[in-house]
């Protein structure tokens, strides 16, 4: 499993399923340095093989898992496994 970290994106542009931990509530974004720009400490999880990208998002702080993609999206049906094996 590889795992690449915290997402970067512009100011006020995380992705809103990497904002909040659903499992312990933790706030997932933070400031840079610059004091603008927003970035999310969420891990999304890669599956090598399964999805060449960011399949589902790990919680830095509990562990938990949970979905990147939307009810009936062929890749949360993928995520599944891994998702729900926690
Ligand atoms: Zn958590």
């Amino acid at each position: 499993m590889n795992r690449w970290g915290g997402s970067k994106r512009g100011t006020g542009d995380v992705a809103v399923e990497t904002r909040q931990c659903p499992h312990c509530k933790a706030e997932m974004t933070y400031k840079g340095a610059d004091g603008k720009t927003t970035y999310s400490c969420a891990v999304m999880v890669t599956i090598p093989g399964v999805y060449d990208g960011g399949l589902y998002i790990l919680c830095p702080y509990c562990n938990g898992r949970w979905h990147r993609f939307p009810e009936g999206h062929p890749l949360r049906e993928r995520a599944a496994p891994y998702v729900d094996e926690q």
